[in-house]
């Protein structure tokens, strides 16, 4: 009864949000699988890079260790007390939001890239620059949506092991973005430099100088 009332004992009663955590994994997993599925394998590649040799073996790595550590956490949390901290409840709901928010975005971003899609960083023999949908002003929604992700599972957890394992993985998506983009301008040229000048790379691009400034400027102009 004592342990209930410090900050960890309390969040380790707390089923719905090891309930909600292991939902956020199978939702993830399913969309994965699924378009995995319709051609996410990289068997009619032409195009890779050498990210595969290191990155991503680490990336499998991480993402082994994260769901260790998950799979602890949600079936056995009495176990997890070294690695949980005390934080309040209120951060678990922002983690809740902010899982459920990162979803639609995850399945949004694997639809739109259909076949284009793949875990590691190639083209296809057919590949086509996606620009509509949540690619229209963001290079790299999925990887937006991955750090939401990451995010919410150490929000909602307060389990510093899965927020390393989110870190690892969000660090490495930054750190592939370079190579990716090179990948595509290899790829599409102008089309895909253009297509740079338009788009931020994880949010949209916000010109507050082009709205506050713009219509002085035009009107300044002869
Ligand atoms: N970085 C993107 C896609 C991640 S999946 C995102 O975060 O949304 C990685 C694969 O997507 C890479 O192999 C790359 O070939 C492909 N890709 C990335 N951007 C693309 C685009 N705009 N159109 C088509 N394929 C793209």
């Amino acid at each position: 009864m004592k342990q209930l009332k410090t900050g960890t004992g309390k969040h380790e009663s707390q089923l719905g949000f090891r309930v909600i955590l292991s939902t956020l994994y199978v939702l993830v997993v399913l969309v994965r699988s699924y378009y995995m599925r319709r051609g996410g394998q990289s068997d009619q590649t032409i195009s890779r890079t050498r990210e595969e040799r290191f990155a991503l073996p680490l990336l499998a790595f991480i993402n082994v260790l994260g769901t260790i550590a998950g799979f602890v956490y949600v079936f056995a949390p009495q176990r997890t007390r070294w690695a949980t901290l005390p934080t309040p409840t209120w951060s678990r709901w922002v983690g809740v939001g902010l899982g459920a928010a990162s979803l639609p975005l995850f399945l949004w971003t694997h639809h739109a890239l259909g076949k284009n899609w793949s875990l590691a960083l190639v083209t296809k023999e057919e590949h086509t620059l996606v620009s509509s949908g949540p690619y229209h002003s963001v290079r790299h929604p999925m990887y937006t949506a991955i750090f939401l992700q990451s995010l919410a599972s150490f929000l909602l957890s307060a389990n510093w092991v899965i927020g390393l394992a989110g870190l690892g993985t969000s660090i490495l998506c930054v750190a592939r973005v370079g190579e990716e983009e090179a990948l595509m301008v290899d790829e599409f040229g102008d089309q895909y430099r253009a297509y740079m000048e338009r788009t931020g790379r994880f949010l949209p691009l916000v010109n507050a100088q082009a709205y506050v400034f713009g219509p002085l400027i035009e009107g300044a102009t002869p």
